[in-house]
């Protein structure tokens, strides 16, 4: 046997877009899951996979100085680690197996439904690797660190998140690192029985990395416009192949049909599911509402824009002058 519990095989499709969605979920600092893709894709400058690419001859463990440094024996398999994990009491059971990779080690944790257990296993991961690399405290420590930190992470996460919750921003905010921010909005057109979308995606140094304009037919309210142009941003993203966003616009009705557990049962409830199924295909995502203040670039100009276009535009590098200028009068707002 190889792994702790069964691994998720050919019979579970939904396994794969599930472990990953548990990993961009596990509350711990992002530079830790973003060690934890990397080691699940085994990304990770291993001395094997240093070798594989010509820049190391050999791939010996400088750890136990006895078997290949592969990324699964780094972290898990090298005998100089087990003395860190022996101190996680849940991984006792299983420090012996073998496992064929991280991602298998990591969904073998994951299954053990215990989000402190995972939070642990991850920091303590990260500290395995960053020890190997830097030298920088015992392996001893490693274990009374991870413990002495999740809660403290914990408590300065909180705060902003019942924030969030609470009070709508009334300017726009970058994401959180490694997020794109993608705000979306309509525009009507009553003269010419048009409306317009408009989506901007901006990443958490608050660059514009990618915007669109589209002209469409005037829908019947503008609720629907709304519900539309959060569609349109959804997919936007998904052809872009961002993986972890945040959608927001200024419509608080729109944003508590999105946020509901519920199926929408108002007249816009086929556009708002669709919305919400498209974005469940994203690595990590999250609805967010903003006054109508912060969300002027997609509002005032792409949506607007789309009154002279006869067809969908989007700028990826070559953003739109005017959305440019926009975006730096908006960065204005942040010294809140
Ligand atoms: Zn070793």
């Amino acid at each position: 046997m190889e792994t702790v519990v069964s691994v998720p095989g050919p019979s579970n499709p939904n396994a794969h877009s599930q472990f990953w969605r548990q990993l961009w979920s596990l509350k711990v600092p992002n530079k830790i899951r973003h060690f934890l893709w990397r080691a699940s894709n085994d990304s990770q400058p291993t001395k094997r996979n240093l070798q594989k690419r010509n820049i190391l001859l050999e791939s010996t463990c400088e750890r136990c100085g006895d078997n290949t440094e592969d990324t699964i024996h780094a972290l898990w398999g090298c005998p100089m680690v087990k003395g860190t994990w022996w101190e996680l009491e849940q991984c006792r059971a299983f420090l012996w197996e073998k496992f064929k990779c991280f991602r298998d080690l990591l969904q073998g944790v994951f299954a053990q439904n215990n989000s402190r257990m995972a939070e642990l296993f991850a920091y303590i991961g990260w500290s395995i690797w960053h020890n190997r690399n830097a030298r920088k405290f015992g392996m001893e420590l490693i274990y009374t660190d991870a413990v002495q930190r999740l809660p403290e992470f914990h408590s300065a996460q909180d705060p902003p998140l019942t924030q969030e919750v609470a009070t709508y921003p009334t300017h726009w905010l970058p994401p959180p690192p490694g997020f794109y921010k993608i705000n979306y909005d309509g525009a009507t057109f009553q003269d010419v029985a048009a409306a317009g979308l408009g989506v901007v995606a901006g990443d958490s140094d608050s660059r514009v990395i990618a915007a669109l304009s589209e002209r469409i037919s005037l829908p019947p309210t503008v609720e629907a416009l709304e519900a539309l142009a959060c569609r349109k941003a959804v997919a936007f993203v998904t052809d872009l192949d961002i993986q972890d966003a945040v959608f927001e616009g200024d419509s608080e009705t729109i944003y508590k049909h999105l946020s509901s557990d519920q199926p929408s049962m108002a007249a816009i409830g086929h556009l708002v599911d669709e919305a919400r199924k498209l974005a469940a295909t994203l690595r990590s995502y999250q609805f967010s509402h903003v006054k109508r203040n912060g969300n002027i670039v997609a509002a005032d100009k792409l949506a607007k824009l789309a009154k002279t276009l006869y067809e969908p535009t989007i700028w990826v590098e070559d953003i739109h002058r005017d959305v440019a200028t926009l975006v730096v009068s908006d960065r204005s707002f942040l010294s809140y």
